[in-house]
Order: C-alpha cells, then sequence, then structure tokens
C-alpha cells in the first residue's frame, strides 16, 4: 500500500481545503409571479417556464 512519507501540514492542508466551499445556489424572480425560482427551472408556484408554456397546475384553478 502506498503511504505518504511526510506528514501533510496544517498549512497544506487547509490550502487543500481551500476549493471545498460550497456556493449558495442560483435563484431568479419568476417572471410571471415574482416568487423566487431556479434558473432553467420550472417555476415551483405557479408552473410556467419561458413564459405562459404550463407544464404543471401546482395552483389550484
Ligand atoms: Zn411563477
Amino acid at each position: 500500500m502506498a503511504v505518504p512519507k511526510k506528514k501533510t501540514s496544517k498549512s497544506r492542508r487547509n490550502m487543500r481545503r481551500s476549493h471545498h466551499a460550497l456556493s449558495t445556489a442560483a435563484y431568479n424572480e419568476c417572471p410571471s409571479c415574482g416568487e423566487l425560482k431556479r434558473p432553467h427551472h420550472v417555476c415551483g408556484s405557479c408552473g410556467q417556464y419561458d413564459k405562459r408554456e404550463v407544464l404543471e397546475t401546482a395552483e389550484a384553478a
């Protein structure tokens, strides 16, 4: 089994982990209802995508 020759220092370890942070998910306002929705996703509150294209009826009609 391959074994590291030298102990990784706290500095080296933390430098490696400097790229590990998660970014917050992107959100945009829905053009039809104004609710926050993820880009390129169907709106969860009004069920529309790309204006007027109703894919699912989440609201009671
Ligand atoms: Zn909407």
